[in-house]
């Protein structure tokens, strides 16, 4: 039998957004442009992973990633922390379940800038998830921005730029495959193809509960 004092709306979740893309394909530099859109502020909030990897020049402790140790990972897994977690490139980077768990709850959309294996640990238990995957226009491109960034050693340079190759294959899985070429264009597509997506959601909602 109905509550009667439940309300008779569903209350209504927000929705995870995955962004992936190889390492220099451009995911830290459009997802912090996106977050300051007109359309998107406050309605789509990214989550902070936490990492065992060094902190890089100019990264925030708490806005970029939690920077903790191997054993504190390792600790926080043990204790189901994490939505998602894996190894990428021999460090560890998770998903905060919680978190992210308390975002929806409260009607905001979570943007995950995850890898490709992250991504299916996410699909496979939250199916109403959208996901892009944006690329450089080639790995030459992709290489260039990588040197140009200036924050990997040769050795992980390379190793990065071999992970590309693999990532690349899943990126038909994604829902959408962004190209980003002209820095401020693609910001605008990402912006577009995220809020028409939010929306339609929104708009399917409401016509659910009239
Ligand atoms: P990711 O987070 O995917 O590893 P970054 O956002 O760090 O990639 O971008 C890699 C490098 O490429 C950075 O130095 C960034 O400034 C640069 N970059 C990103 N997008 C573009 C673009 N559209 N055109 C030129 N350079 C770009
Ligand atoms: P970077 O070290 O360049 O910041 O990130 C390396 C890779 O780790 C990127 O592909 C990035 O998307 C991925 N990554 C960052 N946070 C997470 C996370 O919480 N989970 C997973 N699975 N991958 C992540």
């Amino acid at each position: 039998m109905k509550n009667p004092r439940q309300s008779p709306y569903r209350k209504e979740r927000g929705r995870i957004v995955i962004l992936s893309g190889p390492s220099g394909s451009g995911k830290t530099t459009l997802h912090k442009k996106l977050l300051l859109s007109r359309r998107l502020k406050g309605k789509l909030v990214k989550s902070v992973s936490l990492t065992t990897r060094f902190r890089r020049p100019g990264e925030k402790n708490g806005r970029d990633y939690l920077f903790v140790s191997k054993k504190d990972f390792f600790r926080k897994r043990r204790q189901g922390h994490f939505l998602e977690w894996k190894k990428v490139f021999d460090n560890y980077y998770g998903t905060p379940q919680k978190a992210v768990g308390q975002l929806l709850n409260q009607g905001r959309s979570v943007l995950l800038c995850i890898d490709v294996k992250g991504a299916k640990t996410v699909l496979s238990r939250h199916k109403n998830t959208f996901s892009i995957f944006v690329k450089a226009r080639s790995l030459a491109v992709l290489k260039e921005r990588l040197k140009k960034r200036g924050s990997e050693t040769k050795t992980n340079l390379a190793l990065r730029l071999k992970i590309a190759r693999e990532e690349l294959k899943e990126a038909r899985r994604y829902n959408k495959i962004i190209i980003n070429d002209r820095l401020n264009q693609t910001v605008k597509k990402l912006e577009s193809v995220i809020y028409r997506e939010l929306t339609k959601e929104k708009k399917k909602h409401v016509l659910s509960t009239d």
